[in-house]
């Protein structure tokens, strides 16, 4: 089955370019830093040993939960993320969701390098740091949170630097990826640039 892998760092737009090529191609769409959240959730205190214990239970009834989106559910996912057995416990979730027929779009970090390899189609979404802060403070305000650019901007530092400095299953683009920088693109500019790079046909 046909499989697009698009990672990236946090709000470089990945997952809003995910959802609409899923909608495009008719695949089916897994946002996997869900799953992260969704781990983190259930550990408050991110005790390992209760992440890696969780993880092995997990269960996709979890991914429904609308309070994973926050930002504070991101910076505690980043962290558990980070230990190699959780990850390791949510691959076969991920790669039996990428086998689904028509074809599926699953959104990340390490789709390219870990999940999927084979995937038919790499994209790596990127952004730079300030407007990525910026596109989150709007997200944020629109939803009702206060905060300040300042606070966004040093949280995305530090989950970039935690994301991309890990042993395991770093941020990184795939040696075959393609790269598209979002900084200068609206929404629908970045899904017209996306599908270039793709080809109109993936089946
Ligand atoms: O993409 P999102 O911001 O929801 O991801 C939350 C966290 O989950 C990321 O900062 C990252 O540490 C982790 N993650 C990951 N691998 C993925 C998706 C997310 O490590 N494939």
């Amino acid at each position: 089955m046909p499989v697009i892998a698009v990672d990236g760092p946090a709000a470089s737009g990945k997952g809003t370019l995910a959802r609409r090529l899923a909608e495009h191609f008719g695949f089916h769409w897994l946002d996997t830093g869900l799953l992260y959240r969704a781990v983190a959730a259930r550990v408050p205190d991110g005790a390992p040993d209760q992440a890696i214990a969780v993880a092995r239970t997990f269960d996709a009834a979890w991914l429904a939960d609308a309070a994973l989106r926050g930002e504070a559910s991101g910076r505690r996912a980043s962290q558990v993320s980070a230990i190699p057995e959780v990850r390791a416990a949510l691959l076969a979730y991920q790669r039996d969701f990428a086998r689904q027929a028509p074809g599926a779009v699953l959104d990340g970090r390490d789709i390219g390098t870990v999940v999927c390899p084979d995937a038919d189609a790499k994209l790596f979404v990127t952004a730079k740091v300030e407007v990525r802060a910026a596109r989150r403070l709007k997200e944020l305000r629109d939803a009702g949170t206060q905060t300040i650019y300042a606070a966004v901007l040093q949280d995305l530092i530090e989950r970039d630097r935690r994301d991309t400095e890990r042993a395991a299953a770093p941020l990184k683009a795939a040696a075959d990826a393609l790269m598209l920088d979002t900084s200068g693109l609206d929404a629908d500019q970045a899904f017209a640039a996306a599908l270039a790079l793709i080809g109109p046909q993936m089946i």
